[in-house]
């Protein structure tokens, strides 16, 4: 893959709680690590989210709560992207689904598909509960999976086995908010002619060269068995205004809208610098990748309808070059869950410890990659005081330290280099390489693998070369060792700088290096590292001491604490 200039995009997370680890993981971070890996290249990067508000879950919550939708929407967005600010997220634009240029943008793009033939009108059976009054559409409605036999599979999809269902499918459904027996009332409603697409979408699939095998086989497998038309409107008050003629009083449905946000993100990231029709540079320019960050759940989302969608509407849109879907991240073997306590959220993570690179790290260290990972705080501890503190930190201060210390500061000159060193050197070669391949393919927690095992190799190395026990008798082999530990530590920095920015920037000063002027590429050029003098070395990171695990289950309900007053009203 070859591409300079990319879209890179993470799920819209819906506003209704604030995220926790595991949605951190799947989405947002990912996608972060990602876009500041390619700008770390040096290519141009648009990064892009948003508030995900419209909907049932937030309409039912506002009426209970006596609010106005849009008031509960307005604290969420704002307490929810000042966390992501916290934890050092770099969106380019981060929005939501209220702005006004994205509830232009669905109109008009679910117009373009209307006018080409691709939506229907039909009269439909909807769930509506009697008790609560409101159609229950998509996750409102739950009951067995006519697939799997899961028993709490959701009107829209299974969540055991993946399949995305329609509401009549569920055998002995339930309304979820208040358990009774939903009717069935007639409502019409707009849909989306998914069958008319299933050839280009699985000429497009089978093509693809960079879909993951999950993605792809999960999609075709879907397309087998026939895809049906998908209800795009919905009868909810709050969303966005249907524009089909004849459909005043629907709205649309919010998987329609949120996924179109990753375009409409990137036109008012331009607006507000003036420059309207530059996102069709990138939109519609097969040069530029589009990366998309999402849980395993999402797959159908954008594998299927996303690209369906840019289809329909006629224009050639760049469908999704990466489709990077993380499997679940557990929490103590269980799965995360809102109302039974089960997990950190994200605000809670930095009451704990407030330094975000400790939870970046942990969390990518973690990263559900090919299988569900297990979050559990033992692990945490590991990662912490093994990985980040011993292997990697200690080893950054020790070489630093013998250079400020024997060299005052002074970045030693290479003199003779012997088997060891060579073989040393070629390893540090072949680590930055193998890291670019990874992470350029997403594959974020194998490529942490790499910086690990060159952190492990460069502790070996120093400890066999003993430069402090040669200063006086072989200083040009000392020389050596500690120019190419400057050298081990110089890649290791660029390789961890998109994953911990606070820190690799703090070690950026103490080395002298410009963090505006670096950049990483697959081929080390020595040449690049023209370092002269470092300043004083200081300790990166710092351990988690024996009354951190005594205590955690105190520090954590303090935390749990002060983050509950902190939210507002709308979250808590
Ligand atoms: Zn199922
Ligand atoms: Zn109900």
């Amino acid at each position: 893959m070859n591409l300079s200039k990319w879209i890179v995009t993470s799920a819209w997370p819906y506003i209704n709680t604030v995220p926790h680890l595991g949605n951190m993981i799947g989405s947002i971070l990912s996608a972060d690590v990602f876009a500041r890996y390619l700008r770390l290249r040096g290519y141009d990067v648009i990064f892009v989210s948003g508030s995900d508000e419209h909907g049932t879950v937030i309409e039912v919550e506002a009426r209970r709560k006596d609010l106005d939708p849009r008031q509960l929407t307005d604290e969420a967005h704002e307490y929810v992207s000042n966390l992501f600010r916290r934890w050092l997220i770099s969106f380019n634009n981060y929005t939501r689904t209220e702005n006004e240029v994205h509830k232009e943008y669905v109109s008009k793009l679910l117009m373009d598909i209307y006018k080409r033939g691709y939506v229907d009108v039909k009269e439909q059976l909807m769930p509506y509960c009697i008790n609560d009054r409101i159609y229950l559409p998509d996750r409102f409605i739950s009951g067995t999976c006519p697939y799997c036999g899961y028993e709490d599979a959701r009107g829209d999809q299974c969540d055991n086995c993946g399949r995305v269902l329609s509401p009549e499918e569920l055998v002995s459904p339930k309304c979820v908010f208040c358990s009774s027996r939903p009717i069935f009332k007639l409502t019409k409603h707009w849909f989306f002619r998914l069958d008319e697409l299933e050839g280009e979408l699985t000429h497009w699939l089978v093509n693809h060269k960079y879909l993951e095998d999950n993605v792809k086989n999960y999609s075709l497998s879907w397309i087998k068995i026939g895809l049906k038309p998908r209800a795009i409107t919905r009868d909810n008050k709050w969303g966005i205004k249907a524009p089909f003629p004849g459909a005043e009083d629907k709205t649309i449905y919010v998987w329609f809208e949120a996924l179109l946000g990753y375009i409409s993100a990137t036109i008012e990231y331009f607006m507000k610098s003036g420059e309207v029709n530059k996102w069709r540079e990138y939109w519609f320019n097969p040069e530029v990748g589009t990366a998309y960050f999402i849980g395993k759940d999402n797959i159908p989302f954008h594998a299927i309808i996303l690209p369906a969608m840019l289809i329909a509407s006629g224009e050639s849109y760049n469908l999704p070059t990466i489709i990077s879907a993380t499997e679940y991240l557990m929490f103590e073997g269980q799965k995360f869950s809102k109302s039974r306590r089960v997990g950190i959220w994200i605000d809670e993570a930095l009451e704990i410890i407030p330094e975000p690179d400790y939870w970046r790290f942990v969390l990518i260290r973690m990263r559900p990659e090919g299988k569900d990972t297990n979050f559990t705080w033992s692990e945490f501890v590991r990662i912490i005081n093994d990985e980040l503190n011993d292997d990697i930190g200690n080893y950054i201060h020790r070489v630093l330290t013998l250079i400020y210390r024997y060299f005052d500061g002074v970045v030693p000159k290479p003199r003779k280099f012997s088997s060891i060193d060579e073989e040393f050197l070629s390893k540090i070669k072949s680590s930055i390489y193998r890291y670019c391949e990874l992470m350029n393919l997403a594959k974020i927690k194998q490529a942490s693998e790499v910086i690990l095992e060159l952190a492990r190799s460069s502790n070996q190395y120093l400890n066999a070369k003993q430069p402090w026990a040669k200063l006086k008798t072989d200083i040009e082999d000392a020389s050596t060792t500690l120019y190419l530990g400057f050298v081990s530590i110089y890649v290791l920095a660029l390789m961890l700088y998109p994953i911990i920015p606070n820190s690799i920037e703090k070690l950026f000063k103490i080395m002298n290096v410009n963090k505006d002027n670096v950049r990483i590429a697959d081929k080390l050029d020595l040449k690049d590292i023209n370092v002269d003098v470092i300043n004083k070395p200081e300790p990166l990171f710092r351990k988690l001491d024996r009354n951190f695990i005594a205590n955690l289950n105190e520090i954590i309900t303090n935390a749990r604490q002060r983050a509950q007053l902190k939210r507002p009203n709308s979250l808590k």
